[in-house]
């Protein structure tokens, strides 16, 4: 198994895409901590799961928008698993509306969680990523094909998604001589909570766009993401790898 040995920290671990991605990576063969906001259920079930295929899996409540809450989070990871060598920060939320109704806390949300949390789990995972030496790390941070192209009514999302594309192309620059590879994945329209919460005529509308003509799958996300935590991705890092359907070629 490719990742066996391998000790992951998913954030937004316990639904939707990442869930998908934790489940991957144990498939893989490596351990993971998967954490979670509020959804203590979701994550149990997870955990469940991974145990089911022979890997350890230990569920840590953490919103990562908070950045002590981040570290112990990063510190409970580190003690569970015995050090960390992949960290993907995937947990996000969206809260959209047109420039003119959003309010400074969908904003300050939005960013916060998706770009605050990146950082926040990220800064404090770095001393641990280091400790492997020989062997190096990944990060892989989930943004979006609204950082790439811009979505109206989603000022807030498209500029945090955004800055962890910066984000992931500044750390991966300071870290690639010290054998951490950090590459972000920037997912299409999946199905998920996220989406479903999404109108079906906009849904509909946005499809028509998709030359694949589907929604994605949470799994057309979770190869991606295994695929550069694996060996075959080990000179690639700052880049984004687009899994659109073909949506913003
Ligand atoms: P989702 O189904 O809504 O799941 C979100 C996950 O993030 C949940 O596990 C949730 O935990 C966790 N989370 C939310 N806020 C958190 C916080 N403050 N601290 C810690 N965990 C938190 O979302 P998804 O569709 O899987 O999206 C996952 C990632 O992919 C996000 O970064 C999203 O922006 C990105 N993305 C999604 C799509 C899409 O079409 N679905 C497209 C592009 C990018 P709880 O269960 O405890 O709430």
């Amino acid at each position: 198994m490719e990742l066996a040995g391998q000790k992951a920290l998913v954030t937004g671990g316990s639904r939707g895409i990442g869930r998908g991605i934790a489940l991957e990576l144990a498939r893989r063969g490596a351990d993971i901590v998967i954490n979670y906001n509020s959804n203590s259920t979701a994550a149990d079930e997870v955990v469940a799961e991974i145990e089911k295929l022979g890997r350890k899996a230990v569920a840590l409540q953490a919103d990562v928008s908070d950045f002590a809450a981040a570290g112990a989070l990063v510190k409970g990871a580190v003690d569970a698993l015995g050090g960390l060598t992949i960290l993907v920060n995937n947990a996000g939320v969206t809260r959209d509306k047109l420039l003119m109704a959003m309010k400074e806390d969908d904003w300050t949300t939005v960013v916060q969680t998706n770009l605050g949390g990146t950082y926040n789990v990220t800064q404090q995972a770095i001393r641990s990523l280091l400790r492997n030496r020989d062997t190096g790390a990944r990060v892989v941070n989930i943004t979006s094909v609204s950082g790439l192209v811009g979505v109206p009514g989603q000022a807030n999302y498209s500029a945090a998604k955004a800055g962890i594309i910066g984000f992931t192309k500044a750390t991966a620059k300071e870290l690639a001589k010290r054998q951490i590879l950090i590459n972000a994945v920037a997912p299409g329209f999946i199905q998920t909570d996220m989406t479903d919460a999404m109108p079906q005529a906009m849904l509909d509308e946005m499809l028509k766009m998709v030359p694949c003509a589907r929604i994605g799958e949470v799994d057309d996300i979770s190869q991606a993401v295994a695929f550069l935590c694996g060996p075959g991705a080990s000179y690639i890092t700052g880049q984004v790898l687009v899994v659109d359907g073909g949506l913003t070629m």
